[in-house]
């Protein structure tokens, strides 16, 4: 009974602590939102989901509805983040040159869903940046499980398998990537395929910069589902820079 006020305090300095690092890491970051595209995935109400949210950590938050943003290229590579939700539509060569450019030389990108990694089907070296592209969702929307693969990656670490109920998507990916979660596809909408383990959650390099990746988040209200909305605010964070792997 006499040690409760003092693990009271302890658990209170820690407490305040970890809030005083965190915002200090994430203090003079930027991150720069771009969306559009195809409307079905909600781009605007997942940008609101996640943007007042990277505020809070305490970011300096841009958002731009036109990709005419990577253009500016000195701009761009003076933030830390750039998270894209811009499903299918174009892009112009400049403005992927300028994209390409500011990742190629250390700004982190993160992006879920269609909005990363099926943005611009023409463009390979696109492609090449992210590691991956969607091709199919066999079914449609339907249940499936998330498997963490990576326990000890920040991104995942303390998370337990969980379930979505939404598209799952299957994707041709790069063996480059680290894969942090995944799912088995059961084969009840295309039989070939089943039991065949497709990565959900990865990290790669491209040039100096940090892509973070994660195929959930069909819709808003899929961030409803507590891991989904988890690892996309850690992989935001790790792709700024702020949340590292174990210094070794
Ligand atoms: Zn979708």
């Amino acid at each position: 009974m006499r040690k409760s006020p003092r693990l009271l305090l302890v658990f209170l300095l820690i407490f305040v602590c970890l809030s005083f690092c965190g915002n200090t890491a994430a203090k003079n970051k930027s991150a720069l939102f771009v969306w559009g595209g195809w409307e079905g995935h909600e781009p605007k109400q997942c940008v609101d989901i996640f943007a007042p949210w990277l505020e809070e950590q305490g970011f300096d938050v841009e958002i731009s509805h036109s990709l005419d943003s990577y253009l500016n290229v000195e701009h761009l590579k003076s933030l830390d983040l750039i998270v894209q939700v811009y499903t299918m539509a174009s892009i112009t060569s400049e403005q992927q040159k300028g994209l390409l450019e500011a990742v190629k030389s250390g700004v982190g990108i993160a992006g879920w869903h269609g909005g990363l990694a099926d943005s611009f089907r023409q463009n390979t070296a696109y492609q090449f940046m992210v590691g991956g592209q969607w091709v199919a969702h066999p079914g449609g929307v339907i249940p499936y499980k998330v498997q963490i693969i990576n326990k000890q990656h920040p991104i995942t670490q303390g998370l337990s398998d969980f379930k979505m109920l939404s598209e799952q998507y299957y994707m041709h990916v790069d063996p480059l990537n680290q894969v942090l979660a995944a799912t088995t596809f059961s084969g009840e909408y295309a039989p070939w395929i089943k039991g065949v383990v497709m990565p959900v959650v990865w990290t790669k390099p491209y040039g100096k910069g940090r892509v973070f990746y994660t195929s959930l988040g069909h819709v808003s209200k899929d961030f409803d589902i507590p891991e989904a909305r988890e690892i996309v605010k850690r992989g935001m964070l790790w792709a700024a820079g702020v949340l590292r792997e174990q210094d070794k």
